[in-house]
């Protein structure tokens, strides 16, 4: 961050959106830790004052723990880390945009901005298939900030879902979980 900061050339905008790369960037490697477990590469970080205070990586096979999404994981251990159950004014970044359950456990936490890479067309609920930050009723607002680093997060999930589809490659872990959805991000996130 501090190499931004020297940078003379970069307005506020642009610092913001390097930032917002930055972590991003370690929500892809989160993602990378996923894919080499056999999981749908998900990756997520919890940011606050700056600093990550929570990872996750998608895991629900080998936890054996439908919940298991990268953005719980991260949440869990962030509170953890901070010794809070609420997470107020933190950022959350993860590189697919996120499905219904997390969207209600950023409500539950207190996230004050989501921040995604790529959209999830089938099972995206913040943006594709229902706006649930802004659903009525609920007591706390969450910001959305989609698209940061799109194509590299997309990439991630596409070459999984295409290496899987792979008749050289064994059944693997992930195997029968609706994994084909051409045209979209590759899908399957949340099965
Ligand atoms: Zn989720």
């Amino acid at each position: 961050m501090c190499r931004l900061h020297d940078c003379p050339g970069l307005d506020d905008n642009q610092a913001v959106t390097s930032e917002h790369e930055q972590f991003m960037v370690e929500a892809l490697a989160q993602a990378r830790l996923a894919r080499d477990a056999g999981e749908v590469p998900i990756g997520a970080v919890v940011v606050l004052a700056g600093e990550v205070v929570g990872r996750g990586f998608n895991g629900p096979i080998s936890r054996t723990d439908p919940t298991a999404h990268a953005e719980i994981v991260a949440i869990r251990e962030a509170a953890t880390a901070i010794g809070n159950y609420r997470l107020t004014g933190a950022t959350l970044y993860v590189t697919i945009e996120p499905c219904l359950m997390c969207a209600g456990a950023f409500v539950h936490a207190r996230i004050g901005t989501v921040v995604y890479g790529a959209q999830e067309p089938r099972t995206g609920a913040l943006e594709s298939t229902v706006r649930a930050a802004e659903l009525p009723g609920h007591n706390h607002r969450v910001q959305v900030l989609g698209g940061i680093l799109a194509d590299d997060c997309r990439a991630l999930m596409q070459t999984f879902f295409k290496e899987r589809r792979s008749p050289r490659r064994d059944a693997g872990a992930a195997s029968g979980s609706g994994l084909q959805a051409p045209g979209a991000v590759g899908s399957g996130a949340d099965d």
